[in-house]
């Protein structure tokens, strides 16, 4: 498409050629399985051990404590389910935000049907969680506890160094979904001692589909999948040999070009978040401990739906702020965690940059907004009620 700008890379992150590139030998005819013992296998096993290096190194693990997955929703459910499935028998209670990432509070929803009891921990204004409140929470039959690193709708970094510190403590294995803040955050399982860490490739502009558990050494986890005993017996199923790569790539790049990545979409995002000098235009989420590349937004008088759909026509893709269940027109808890009515997560979008975006791009972004939030507000039957 002419003239198309993408926003809404915590949705998704466009395939960098790099990372295309590195797939590609992987989908060859002569591609092996990482099990077998002649040379075609020997070369997939290669690849997947390479790319286990570069993941490990993103977050200062060891490539021991990386088990590969289909993706971040694999990841969490493997931690939660797997941490509460290896826990002694008297343990039955987690300790989970109310801010999680469906991934992660629907597996713990699934816990609580089957007899878990779950206490959610909710978020100020800002949708940060409390330190007090998440200790205050932790019990002596406590399995487990997740809070994310950052939070997908708002983007606000959670204080994941305490909580997990809190945990440490205590002798609580804490799990931290690290989906949005891999690359954007600088995350060290050395200095932090989360037991459980999931990630994606595809936030890190690597293929879908693919993802990672982190496992710290000593940390019991039960599988999910059973079969062949892949992935150190967490995760059987032949591994996705060319998906995997494509992880490891964009984990390198992740790395090395980190500062140079969040300077740029920090600078981006800065202006994006300007936006809130118009009237009826508020920022949602931390104004400091944020994402790098995220601006949430509740613009008055405007139906997200609509001024998304406005600026596709334009050639602006951004996302809806509150992340709708399927199953119909419900708000996401996130913006609700933070105190906010039902009413005002459906005036709420997500603008998030990305590390190729240009300040030419955003700056006509900025015009087609304002233009469409004006056009809106004429239109809207929620303008005449404000
Ligand atoms: N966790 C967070 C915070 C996310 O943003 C996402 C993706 O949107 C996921 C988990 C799920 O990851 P995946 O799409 O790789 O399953």
């Amino acid at each position: 498409m002419e003239n198309f700008v993408y926003l809404d890379n915590a949705a998704t992150t466009p395939l960098d050629s790099r990372i295309l590139q590195a797939m590609m030998p992987h989908f060859g005819a002569l591609r092996g399985n990482p099990s077998s013992l002649h040379a075609a296998g020997a070369s997939a096993r290669e690849a997947v051990e390479r790319a286990r290096e570069e993941v490990a190194a993103l977050i200062s693990a060891s490539p021991r404590e990386i088990v590969f997955t289909s993706g971040g929703t694999e990841a969490d459910n493997l931690a939660l389910l797997g941490l509460a499935r290896s826990a002694p028998p008297e343990r039955r209670h987690a300790v989970v935000s109310k801010v999680e990432h469906p991934a992660v509070r629907e597996a713990a929803k699934h816990l609580k049907e089957g007899g878990f009891e779950v206490t959610w921990v909710g978020t100020d204004g800002f949708g940060v969680v409390d330190p007090a409140e998440f200790e205050a929470a932790l019990r002596d039959d406590t399995a487990f506890a997740a809070v994310m690193w950052a939070n997908n709708e708002v983007g606000s970094v959670q204080p994941v160094e305490e909580l997990a510190g809190l945990c440490a403590a205590k002798g609580v294995p804490f799990h931290s979904d690290a989906v949005q803040a891999a690359g954007r955050v600088r995350i060290d399982v050395d200095e932090t001692p989360v037991s459980t860490l999931a990630l994606s490739a595809h936030k890190l502009y690597g293929p879908q589909g693919v993802g990672a558990l982190f496992v710290r050494e000593g940390v019991e986890v039960s599988p999910l999948v059973f079969g062949g005993g892949q992935e150190g017996g967490l995760r059987s199923g032949t591994e996705d040999v060319a998906g995997i790569a494509g992880f490891g790539e964009a984990a390198r790049l992740a790395r090395e070009e980190f500062e140079e990545r969040v300077t740029r979409e920090t600078s981006l995002r800065d202006v994006v978040m300007d936006l809130t000098a118009m009237g009826g235009v508020r920022l949602n989420g931390h104004p400091e401990r944020r994402l790098s590349n995220n601006v949430h937004l509740t613009v008055e008088g405007a139906e997200a739906e609509s001024l998304v759909l406005m600026l596709d026509a334009l050639g602006y893709a951004i996302g809806k702020g509150s992340a709708c269940s399927s199953s119909g027109h419900k708000a996401s808890p996130v913006l609700e965690a933070m105190g906010q009515g039902e009413r005002e997560a459906f005036s709420a979008v997500r603008v998030s940059v990305g590390k190729d975006n240009t300040g030419a791009e955003v700056s006509s972004f900025i015009e087609a907004f304002t233009g469409a939030v004006e056009r809106l507000r004429e239109l809207s039957p929620l303008q005449a009620s404000r």
